[in-house]
């Protein structure tokens, strides 16, 4: 049972990642962006999840070069954009996010979205750069389980993780079981589902229960699932709550009732509806 926010899983490569990271999209404002990712560090984050198509890597890379953690403790996520797919964009536009996140090697490498198009070029890219030690691990994101068929049959190196949207409304258990099975660790984006999911009256319970809020209720259900959780915020208050999940556990009783609220409800796109237009 994980105990700290420092602590980690093992890829299928063999690298370790914090179990517990912070997200970064929508964060571009530079004061904002010092306030929020310094408290990240503070509150104990070492794992930072950005994205090409996010234009804040020069800013995460810049205030984390300025902050006293050493580039050794950090793990760094970037995903390759879908207007960026392709062999030859994947490559130089990952140098660029490199250069930006003022690193010379990138902890995890995603593709962001799967594209019909340019599915295996872009992967051969990917691996390409993983051959070369310029990223760690590579990884996918927004895959359903007939591209990671897909993927495995066509390819070199398998995908260590898989990053796709999950929540109490929408728990992926089919591509959950498919990646447990098939060793690719499980991630989810949006943990805390945006908007309805923080006000549900079940989880109200639960979180009364322990005298812990809804937020804190869900990262530790992600936790204890075993999904790699990076919830964002830009109020200090709430990146310090949402780090203060070490100090309680919920029940098999308790997490199983979260997975019942399932209704396979999405706040953002379905990747099968992207998959042809890209
Ligand atoms: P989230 O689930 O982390 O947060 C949703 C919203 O909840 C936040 O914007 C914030 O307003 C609110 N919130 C946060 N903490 C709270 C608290 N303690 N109490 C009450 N409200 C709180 O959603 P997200 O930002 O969409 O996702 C997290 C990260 O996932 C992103 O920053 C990004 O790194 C990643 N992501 C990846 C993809 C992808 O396609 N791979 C897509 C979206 C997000």
């Amino acid at each position: 049972m994980i105990k700290s926010i420092n602590d980690t899983i093992t890829l299928n490569n063999g690298v370790k990642m914090p179990q517990h990271g912070f997200g970064v999209y929508l964060i571009t404002d530079e004061e904002k962006g010092y306030q929020s990712i310094n408290k990240a560090l503070e509150v104990g984050y070492r794992a930072f999840d950005t994205a090409q198509f996010y234009e804040n890597e020069a800013l995460l890379g810049k205030i984390l070069d300025e902050s006293s953690v050493k580039r050794s403790e950090l793990f760094i996520t970037t995903k390759v954009a879908n207007y960026n797919q392709g062999y030859d964009s994947t490559l130089s536009t990952v140098e660029q996010s490199l250069k930006d996140l003022r690193v010379d090697q990138l902890d995890l490498l995603l593709v962001h979205w799967p594209s019909k198009r340019r599915f295996f070029e872009t992967w051969k890219a990917m691996e390409k750069l993983y051959s070369e030690k310029l990223v760690r691990a590579i990884g996918v994101s927004n895959y359903e389980i007939h591209h990671l068929e897909e993927l495995a049959e066509n390819s070199n190196i398998k995908p260590v993780i898989n990053q796709v949207e999950c929540h109490p409304y929408l728990t992926q258990a089919k591509i959950k079981d498919y990646v447990d099975k098939n060793d690719i660790a499980f991630e989810a984006w949006s943990p805390l589902g945006r908007g309805a999911v923080l006000k549900d009256p079940i989880i109200r319970i639960i979180a009364e229960h322990h005298n812990k809020s809804i937020a804190q209720i869900i990262i530790r259900w992600h936790l204890q699932k075993g999904n790699v959780v990076i919830p964002k915020s830009n109020t200090p208050s709430r990146i310090e709550e949402n780090a203060s999940v070490y100090d309680f556990e919920l029940t098999e009783e308790e997490v199983k009732i979260i997975d019942a609220l399932n209704k396979d409800q999405r706040t953002g796109d379905n990747p099968d509806d992207l998959w042809f237009q890209m």
